[in-house]
């Protein structure tokens, strides 16, 4: 499943926008919506979340503590 001339599309300008309701910058990062969902729970269905720096920055903090709990739990 190659396509004849092996470039991919990659313009700034196709990245969507971030998911986060009433947000609407560009988006930085994308990771499973799941994931996104436990800081961010009002974003709509689909298949990735993609956030802009700012969410995502946000994310992060927001999952610190979770993971260092299951890194204990191991
Ligand atoms: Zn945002």
């Amino acid at each position: 499943m190659s396509s004849p001339d092996g470039t991919r599309p990659r313009a700034p300008a196709a990245e969507p926008p971030c998911m986060v309701p009433g947000c609407g910058a560009l988006s930085e990062r994308s990771l499973a919506l799941a994931e996104a969902r436990k800081v961010f729970p009002a974003l709509p269905e689909g298949r990735r979340a993609h956030l802009c720096r700012a969410h995502y920055k946000e994310w992060k903090k927001g999952t610190k503590k979770e993971r260092e709990l299951q890194r204990l739990g191991w």
